[in-house]
This record gives structure tokens, C-alpha cells and sequence, in this order.
């Protein structure tokens, strides 16, 4: 009976021996079996792989606000080319203007069919818009929409005409041979407001058409491209500094465009 006992005992620890040293083999790589689990019975995570995508920018599309300007301008404001506007600027100095955000009725090229003769800075660098050129007595139109804040002859510019803008931008146009509308007015975009002509200092009939921000101008071209006579698809960053405004045009971001989000491919 001992000696039954004794040897199943021997017998089990054999096999069990036998049984680690299978356990202990390590198949080589290229010998593994690739086991096939049914599909229906591999539990699914709790969670869906939404993490491993790159995460969409929190960020939301910015809708250029029309600002609050009203027609009630002072004396100074209706007699000077260059005013500061009081409501502009947060107070980190900055401005942005994202021009892709103004629908095509509501700007205009403000000599249709004109072609520029003189551009900003110009030779001598202190031209302070551009020239452009159709014949005399021409048509000129509001850039955008806006009250007029100034319609007057004044020194150089001849008949002028200052409009202030909603989007905080002000345009000026200048020798006209005739304004067709006072300080107060509501203007929309491509509205009739002057004709071109020669008064003030100039050689020719033509439109000087300048781009102000708080009373300081900048190069036109940042907003229309002059060929195509159409609005740049940019976004204008206005950093003031002193007096001073520095404009610089930028690539509108990603989350401003239309449509969904669609992350860079080398994500
Ligand atoms: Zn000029």
C-alpha cells in the first residue's frame, strides 16, 4: 500500500516536472501560432478610440461684430482727415479685421474699373494712398458700408470725402470734382459718393483713395488686391503702438474657414 502511495505520488511530480519544463520553452517568433479568438467574443473597451484622434480646436469661428458707430460726429471729427476713434482697440492695443468674413455685396472696389497710377509711398514715400485712374467725372463708390464723417474741400486733398466704417476701418476719397453726400450719411457698400476730378492738388482726374485705422493710413493694397479689384481673403492684425498703428495681413486660421475641421495629414 506504502509503497502504491509512494509511487503515484512519484509518478504526479514527474508529470508536473515534465509540465513546467513545457512551460518554460519560448517558441521562437517565426513558430508562433497566431490564434484566431471569434470576434464575438472580444469584449469591447467601455470607451470608443475617439482619444486617439488629434483633438478639434476649441477655438469657434469669429464673426466680425458690425461696430457700434453712430453719425453724431464733432466739429473736429467732420473737419480732419485723421481722428482717432475712441471705441477701437481691446486693451492688449490690438484690433483684428478678418476681411474673409465680409460677404461680397457689402465691400466694393471704389473705382470700378479704375487702374492704379501712383501707388502708396510712391518714389518721394510719402504718398499716402493710391492713385486711381478712369476719366473725369467717374463714379466713385463707398468701399464698404458706414456713415460719412467728413465731406468738405481741404487743402491738398481737394474735395474729400471720409467715411467711417462698421468694421472699424476708415477709407478717404480725394480731387473729387463733386461729393454727393454730407457728414451723417448712411452709405452701403459700392453706394455712390463722389465724382472723380482734380481739385486739391493734382495733375489729372483720378481717385486718391487712402486706408485709415484710428487716424492712421496704411498701404491699401493690404486690403484690395488693385488687379483684381477684389477684397484679399486675409485677416488684418492692427497692433497700436503710440500714435502709431502697425497692420500687418495674416493667413486666416484654420478654424475660421468654412466647413468641418480637418486635421493636418501628418497627424
Ligand atoms: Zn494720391
Amino acid at each position: 500500500m506504502t509503497s502504491k502511495i509512494h509511487n503515484g505520488t512519484l509518478f504526479s511530480a514527474l508529470i508536473l516536472f515534465a509540465s513546467c519544463c513545457t512551460q518554460k520553452t519560448t517558441p521562437r517568433p517565426d513558430t508562433l501560432d497566431i490564434v484566431d479568438f471569434p470576434t464575438a467574443y472580444v469584449p469591447l473597451p467601455a470607451k470608443d478610440f475617439k482619444f486617439i484622434l488629434p483633438e478639434v480646436p476649441k477655438l469657434e469661428v469669429c464673426h466680425s461684430p458690425r461696430k457700434d458707430i453712430t453719425e453724431d460726429f464733432t466739429s473736429r471729427d467732420k473737419s480732419l482727415i485723421a481722428v482717432k476713434d475712441p471705441k477701437l482697440f481691446n486693451e492688449n492695443n490690438t484690433e483684428i479685421i478678418d476681411l474673409s468674413l465680409i460677404p461680397a455685396n457689402e465691400y466694393a472696389f471704389p473705382l470700378p474699373n479704375g487702374n492704379v497710377i501712383s501707388p502708396y509711398k510712391g518714389k518721394r514715400r510719402h504718398h499716402s494712398g493710391v492713385d486711381i485712374k478712369t476719366f473725369a467725372n467717374d463714379t466713385i463708390v463707398s468701399a464698404f458700408d458706414g456713415i460719412v464723417r467728413m465731406a468738405k474741400p481741404f487743402a491738398a486733398y481737394g474735395n474729400v470725402i471720409v467715411v467711417r466704417h462698421y468694421n472699424g476701418l476708415e477709407t478717404v476719397y480725394s480731387h473729387n470734382s463733386k461729393n454727393l453726400v454730407k457728414p451723417g450719411d448712411r452709405v452701403l457698400a459700392g453706394q455712390a459718393i463722389a465724382l472723380t476730378g482734380r481739385t486739391g492738388r493734382a495733375t489729372t482726374e483720378h481717385l486718391h483713395f487712402e486706408t485709415r485705422i484710428n487716424g492712421v493710413h496704411f498701404n491699401p493694397n493690404i486690403i484690395f488686391d488693385m488687379a483684381k479689384r477684389k477684397l484679399h481673403s486675409k485677416c488684418l492684425v492692427c497692433t497700436q503702438k503710440g500714435n502709431n498703428v502697425i497692420v500687418k495681413s495674416v493667413d486666416i486660421l484654420p478654424h475660421q474657414k468654412a466647413g468641418p475641421y480637418v486635421p493636418p495629414s501628418s497627424l
